[in-house]
């Protein structure tokens, strides 16, 4: 029988720790792979075309939209982005879970989208404790840090939207909370049903404990 995997959505404000442990859970966990969204916005230093964003242009993301090809999109700072829908159902379809990294408005969406999906929020200890983080990411001026904190306000607002919090102060901490989130979520009972069937089946034919005192059944006779 085969199981589908799962949606899993994390959200944290800019800076908070995200890509360190999403980095970390993606290199120790099996079966989870990470959806690569689509973007109209420029790659960044750094960033590689397929493994960070699809980078597309309007063109390209218009005809995506028209063509339902998108879970969720959302409009942000002049920029879209979407969830590709076509390979998301793909890898849940062969059992792999799925990590989406998505701001709050996507991540209420998928909610609805997929009731069952899981939604984690990453916080940070406090708004010094992250604008620390971003002074030492070294990648904003201060003017920048100033609003990246007042649109963090906006998303730490949303937290009780979500099924799990994750509190990153000390990060290896955070790192055992997110995993176990994963962990727990494979030991469901949905996820494990045809594991604990199949241990019961083996089961089906064993034979009136009578026989054994008859010497006509021997232990030895049951099959893995
Ligand atoms: P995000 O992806 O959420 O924007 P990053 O993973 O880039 O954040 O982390 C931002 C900065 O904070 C990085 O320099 C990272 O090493 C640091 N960081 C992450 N978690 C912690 C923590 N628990 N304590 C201190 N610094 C942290
Ligand atoms: P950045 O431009 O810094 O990479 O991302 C900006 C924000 O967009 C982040 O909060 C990130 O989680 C969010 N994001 C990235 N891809 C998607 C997506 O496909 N849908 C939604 N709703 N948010 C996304």
């Amino acid at each position: 029988m085969d199981v589908k995997g799962g949606v899993f959505v994390i959200s944290a404000p800019s800076g908070t720790g995200k890509s360190t442990l999403i980095r970390r859970l993606l290199n120790e966990l099996d079966r989870l792979v990470f959806s690569v969204s689509f973007t109209t916005r420029r790659p960044r230093k750094g960033e590689v075309d397929g493994r960070d964003y699809f980078f597309i242009d309007d063109a390209a993301f218009d005809k995506m939209q028209a063509e339902n090809g998108f879970v969720e999109w959302v409009h942000i700072y002049k920029h879209r982005y979407g969830t590709g829908r076509a390979w998301l159902q793909d890898q849940t379809d062969h059992g792999h879970d799925v990590l989406l990294d998505l701001e709050t408005v996507g991540a209420m969406r998928v909610k609805e989208m997929f009731p069952e999906a899981t939604l984690i929020f990453l916080t940070p200890p406090s708004a010094k404790a992250l604008a620390d983080r971003l002074r030492g990411r070294r990648k904003d001026t201060e003017e920048q840090i100033l609003i990246r904190l007042q649109h963090a306000k906006h998303e730490m607002e949303h937290w009780d939207s979500y099924d799990h919090i994750i509190l990153n102060d000390d990060l290896e901490a955070a790192y055992i909370n997110l995993k176990s989130v994963f962990v727990c979520a494979r030991t469901s009972r949905e996820r494990m049903e045809h594991i604990a069937r199949a241990a019961l089946d083996t089961f089906g034919s064993f034979p009136n404990p009578a026989l054994f005192a008859l010497g006509k059944y021997k232990l030895s006779q049951l099959k893995n």
